[in-house]
């Protein structure tokens, strides 16, 4: 009775959209477990993690009694148009592939929903519990299990079809369907990944600094470290590097779902009106992307911090004002950072007067270490 339950969802996920199902047990996760443990024990997590390790490895502590968990895979877009281009005065910075197009929880959940919805007409008494992302579980090692594919030396899940470009997610259920193989490691000799991450955040065998990944340090809320500002390139919002050298994605660009695409003057825009936007135009213009999760300020922060490197002339009323005005001491101290990296005296005059007026302990440091680095490069 059950597989041919498992074969009807394998049917109906099909006309829902989902590119991928795959069924695995609810036995705890081991490998996970040494995995996570480990990280934990080197300080390697970013703290966007679920925080209790054992119940991201035992689906009993989330769950009564479950007895499978049922994962999904959804292609997403690799390329787009490009019809927008950066130039000299109208730099723009770009958000991750992840982030384009309507938030991906929305459209996985929305998915998972029918899913569940189509499994209680046939199972009256079936009970589920579905997580995209966020969840206890993680989608990785679930998927993997299941056999959607497999888990990459970059740590995301490889599939043969779609590369790496998937989103994920999973149902823990009551029933018992017959479990799927993994497919096994299919990286072999490959390190492609490793030798492209800017930071070095990719460890080998699978294991990762997550405090070093660009995708995390371009999230967080704080002043970013020195030694990644510069690595940040055009980045906005997440980093897809160790997805592009992927020779699994090579020639994988799938159109598959209308909220996934990308509307290029959003998940490619220009840098200076970021400086200004309200809140209400950043909550009508980015609210709906995957990408906004965090507000506006990391945004801003990474804004400032590229239009510095791309040492933008045009830019340098804006980050005056950032540097004087803005109530956010991260975003005075990071325009500080920025305006040294372009000089010139107004730059300079800018940063003298913050410094006489600055009362944030963090946003000084940056000032004092910005008028050194002018006077260094200037004198
Ligand atoms: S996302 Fe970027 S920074 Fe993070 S591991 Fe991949 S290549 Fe490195
Ligand atoms: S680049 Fe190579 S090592 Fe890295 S995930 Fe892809 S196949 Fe695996």
């Amino acid at each position: 009775m059950v597989d041919t339950l498992k074969d009807e969802i394998k049917a109906y996920a099909k006309t829902i959209g989902i590119q991928k199902i795959g069924f695995t047990t609810a036995d705890y996760f081991q490998t996970l477990e040494k995995r996570l443990s480990f990280a934990q024990e080197h300080d390697l997590l970013t703290g966007f993690e679920h925080p209790v390790i054992a119940e991201r490895v035992n689906p009993s502590l989330i769950f009564e009694q479950p007895q499978s968990i049922i994962a999904i895979a959804l292609a997403y877009p690799n390329q787009m148009d490009n019809t927008l281009r950066s130039k000299r005065g109208e730099w723009r910075g770009v958000f991750a592939r992840a982030s384009w197009g309507v938030d991906y929880h929305t459209v996985l959940r929305e998915k998972l929903a029918l899913l569940e919805a189509f499994i209680k007409t046939k199972v009256p008494e079936a009970r589920t519990k579905s997580m995209v992302d966020t969840g206890e579980l993680s989608d990785v090692a679930v998927a993997e299990r299941a056999g959607i594919g497999w888990r990459g030396k970059n740590t995301l899940l490889i599939t043969p079809e779609y590369g790496s470009f998937v989103y994920l997610g999973e149902m823990i259920t009551n029933i018992a369907f017959e479990p799927d193989e993994p497919m096994g490691d299919q990286c072999g000799e490959c390190t492609q990944c490793i030798k492209a991450c800017p930071t070095g955040a990719l460890l080998g065998d699978g294991k990762m600094n997550g405090k070093e990944c660009l995708s995390y340090q371009t999230q967080t809320k704080g002043m970013m470290p020195e030694r990644f500002r510069d690595k940040l390139h055009n980045r906005l919002y997440g980093c897809d590097t160790c997805q592009v050298v992927c020779p699994y994605n090579r020639g994988k660009d799938f159109h598959l779902h209308p909220a996934m695409e990308p509307d290029e003057a959003k998940v490619k825009p220009l840098l200076k009106p970021l400086l200004t936007i309200s809140n209400r135009e950043f909550k009508e213009t980015f609210g709906p992307m995957a990408g906004s999760w965090r507000g506006k300020k990391p945004l801003q922060r990474n804004a400032i911090l590229i239009l510095g490197r791309y040492k933008d002339e045009t830019a340098i009323p804006d980050l005056v004002n950032c540097l004087l005005a803005d109530p956010r001491p991260v975003i005075r101290g990071t325009a500080a950072y920025a305006l040294a990296k372009i000089g010139g005296h107004i730059a300079l005059e800018a940063l003298q007067t913050a410094q006489q007026e600055e009362t944030d302990d963090e946003a000084r440091a940056e000032i004092t270490a910005a008028l050194l680095n002018l006077s260094q490069k200037e004198g």
